[in-house]
């Protein structure tokens, strides 16, 4: 459920009319509802309320600082890949001592931030990695928290770009090399063992794979409790999926049911680090048409926003639901695509969609567009990107404002020699 919601013909969010906000801030521009994040998160957190847990929302899903300080204040935690996400996430006012650091390239750099932060662990994923780790520790005379992300080898049944739990992929490690990373760990006086931790991939639309996975998580367990090791926190990862088109994913009541039903007799603190689930459907991407074109192959409708606001369909060929803001009765439809204006094959946002027949200057909403969304933009074409508009109630607020030609070259320099 969000709140974007059709009321005589017009898409509103929450309380406006998105026509309204388009004509004050420009098109394209990301639109998000406050109602819908907070909801998302509540019925999230909730649903895990019969066990201790941490919500560590994933950052890089949507890193606006409105929608972080959102969640800080819902109680929520974060899950970091970088140090710019620790920076964000602590200047949005989530407690240190509620983020869990994940990721295969943590430099030592980024390290020390965290470490400096009081973070609440590292999600360590190679051996390189840990050793790095209790060296950073070591010089600033300090422990660090970890967990070893376990590869459990599970098939998510998900876009193989978005796998992340097969013995193929980057992430983790293997069983027996984590077994040797808690051992080295357990050694190490500057490092502390913490949690374990796993994350088999993002968009899932079935439990099954959370299962077979928390059941390999559990029986490793038990072979580091042989040997003392003892797990305070286990972190389970992301990975819910939403609806875009005709998905089915299990709401997150029944995720959690399943996932609480296998934990009940451990006496662990669960962490989970959703991203997608809680913001997806929480933001649109708000589009004008420019032109139409019919050739003797196709049609096209050609909108102000390209690949470099929303990267998705080009990157992952993903679905989204594209609506006309007004709607306008007994309209033909045609089949046609929806394309940027990039010089890339690639920019699209639909191919072969059955749409109503739009006209020029009239607005399209891409839906479900708050996940992976503007995170992933870039300046390419050398195109400002979007801002972000959030809406509470009938009001809404800028939370990060279009960029500008000037903005696109402020970090460069024309060298003395070329003067
Ligand atoms: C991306 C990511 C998540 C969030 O994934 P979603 O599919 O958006 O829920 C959580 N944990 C880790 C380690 C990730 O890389």
């Amino acid at each position: 459920m969000h709140h974007f919601q059709f009321r005589h013909g017009e898409l509103y969010a929450e309380e406006l009319p998105v026509r309204e906000i388009a004509r004050r801030v420009g098109t394209p521009f990301y639109l998000y509802s406050t109602a819908t994040l907070k909801r998302h998160f509540r019925i999230f957190d909730r649903a895990f309320g019969a066990l201790p847990h941490l919500v560590c929302y994933s950052v890089k899903a949507n890193s606006n600082l409105a929608v972080l300080r959102l969640f800080a204040r819902e109680g929520s935690g974060a899950d970091i890949v970088s140090g710019g996400e620790l920076y964000r996430a602590l200047k949005a006012g989530i407690p240190p001592e509620k983020i869990v650091f994940s990721g295969v390239g943590k430099t030592p750099r980024e390290m020390r931030e965290a470490l400096k932060a009081g973070i609440l662990m590292f999600n360590v994923e190679s051996l390189g990695e840990l050793q790095t780790l209790a060296r950073v520790a070591r010089s600033l005379g300090k422990v660090a928290p970890v967990a070893i992300r376990i590869n459990p080898d599970v098939d998510p049944k998900t876009h193989p770009y978005i796998s992340t739990g097969l013995q193929k992929n980057k992430f983790g490690l293997d069983l027996e090399t984590a077994f040797k990373a808690y051992l080295l760990a357990r050694e190490d006086p500057h490092l502390q063992v913490l949690g374990i931790d796993c994350h088999i991939g993002s968009q899932l639309t079935e439990i099954s794979p959370f299962v077979e996975a928390l059941r390999r998580v559990k029986a490793f367990m038990k072979r580091l409790a042989q040997e003392d090791i003892e797990i305070r926190y286990l972190d389970l990862g992301g990975g819910l999926g939403i609806v875009y088109g005709d998905e089915a994913p299990p709401p997150p009541e029944e995720y959690a049911r399943a996932l609480v039903e296998e934990l009940k007799d451990l006496k662990v603190t669960l962490i989970l680090e959703p991203g997608r689930v809680l913001v997806g459907n929480a933001g649109i991407l708000v589009t004008r048409v420019l032109y139409y074109k019919e050739t003797p192959a196709k049609k096209f409708v050609i909108v102000d926003a390209g690949m470099n606001d929303l990267l998705r369909p080009a990157f992952y060929d993903a679905y989204h639901e594209i609506v006309p803001v007004t709607s306008h009765p007994d309209r033909p439809e045609i089949v046609a695509d929806v394309v940027g204006p990039i010089c890339e094959t690639g920019d699209f946002f639909a191919r072969d969609r059955k749409l109503p027949l739009v006209k020029p200057g009239e607005l399209l909403a891409v839906m479900s567009t708050g996940a992976y969304g503007f995170v992933m933009s870039s300046n390419y074409n050398s195109r400002p990107r979007p801002p972000e508009v959030l809406v509470s109630g009938s009001e809404y607020f800028v939370v990060r404002r279009r960029e500008s030609y000037a903005r696109l070259v402020a970090g460069e320099k024309i060298p003395e020699f070329l003067l």
